[in-house]
């Protein structure tokens, strides 16, 4: 069953600084990494190494960035058919300044992202879920395409799952919400839920009521929070956490890959936050998504048979 995830494909960068320079400085870097990044790329990426299939629908420019953005996903098999080239705006771009202390400081660009347009062939076909990565619904042709795609495939019965951003709760609230009743699953992670209430069951109650079938609360090292049509706590697998870039991508795709063999609710967030826990363990983004041997082994060593949902 081919999960058709909708979201942001971006180059990207990150360097360590030697110190964080002033207006018109010229910095030196004292490394450079480059890699797959955006929600849309990892979703898709970890998807595929956790042993889905995974059709990314985004859009890039034509310039060298575009091919480090989807490298990751190339690599892993996700059909990338759907892939738009826009012809004029950059390859959306996140770069990741890093200060001798940790601290990062990011400079993004969306660029082609926002361009997305309605795919001349359909990218649903033979999809069994749609999952949407909430920058998807930000702005501009991307917004009316990923909403025309909700709504085609409401009509076809297909599951759809939203996954929350910040941007997009502080510039579409109502959007957001409204969604609800077409959603199988909305998952939000602790700084979303802060935003759209507190405490944690005052967010999850507003959730609820804007009709999703299902509520995934994301909580870094607590693990996971059902609500909805199933409420309980998913305790987390401890790990030692070095970069948590990119588990919230991890958590989406164990929990879809899961549900999608079958897996209950809970049984699909245990596995998501295996993913999860995994990813917080390795520092990267797309290039370090857990494997399927690896979340089935971490499943496998702590609890039964959860692992054949993987
Ligand atoms: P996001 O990346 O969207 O902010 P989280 O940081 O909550 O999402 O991470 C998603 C999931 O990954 C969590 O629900 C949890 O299962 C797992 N996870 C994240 N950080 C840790 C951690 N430090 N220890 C164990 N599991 C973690």
């Amino acid at each position: 069953m081919i999960v058709l995830v909708v979201g942001d494909a971006n180059a990207d960068l990150s360097a360590p600084l030697e110190r964080f320079p002033h207006e018109g400085d010229d910095a030196p870097l004292a490394g450079l990494a480059w890699g797959s990044g955006g929600a849309g790329t990892n979703v898709a990426t970890a998807i595929a190494r956790l042993g889905g299939r995974a059709r990314l629908l985004a859009r890039v420019g034509v310039d060298p960035a575009a091919e480090v953005a989807l490298a990751a996903a190339r690599r892993e098999g996700v059909d990338l058919d759907a892939i738009q080239r826009d012809p004029t705006l950059a390859t959306g771009l996140c770069f990741a300044a890093v200060s001798p202390g940790g601290e990062r400081t990011f400079f993004s660009y969306r660029g082609a992202n926002a361009a997305l347009s309605r795919p001349a062939v359909d990218p649903l076909q033979g999809a069994g879920w749609l999952h949407v990565c909430g920058h998807a619904l930000l702005a501009g042709s991307q917004r009316e395409t990923t909403l025309a795609l909700v709504a085609a495939a409401a009509e076809r019965g297909l599951p759809v799952s939203l996954d929350l951003c910040l941007p997009l709760l502080r510039a579409a609230p109502a959007l957001a919400q409204g969604l609800g009743p077409r959603l199988a699953v909305v998952f939000a992670n602790e700084l979303e839920l802060a935003a759209i209430g507190e405490p944690l069951e005052l967010a999850l109650a507003a959730l609820e009521r804007g009709g999703a079938g299902l509520v995934a609360a994301k909580l870094g090292a607590r693990g996971s929070r059902l609500a909805g049509a199933v409420r309980c706590g998913v305790p987390a697998f401890p790990v030692e956490a070095r970069d948590t870039t990119g588990c919230g991508d991890a958590f989406a795709a164990g929990f879809i890959v899961a549900s999608l063999r079958g897996a209950a609710p809970d049984v699909a967030a245990r596995v998501g936050n295996a993913a999860g826990a995994l990813a917080a363990t390795r520092t990267g983004a797309a290039e370090v998504l857990p494997a399927r041997e690896d979340v089935r082994a971490l499943l496998a060593a702590h609890s039964s048979e959860q692992e054949r949902f993987v």
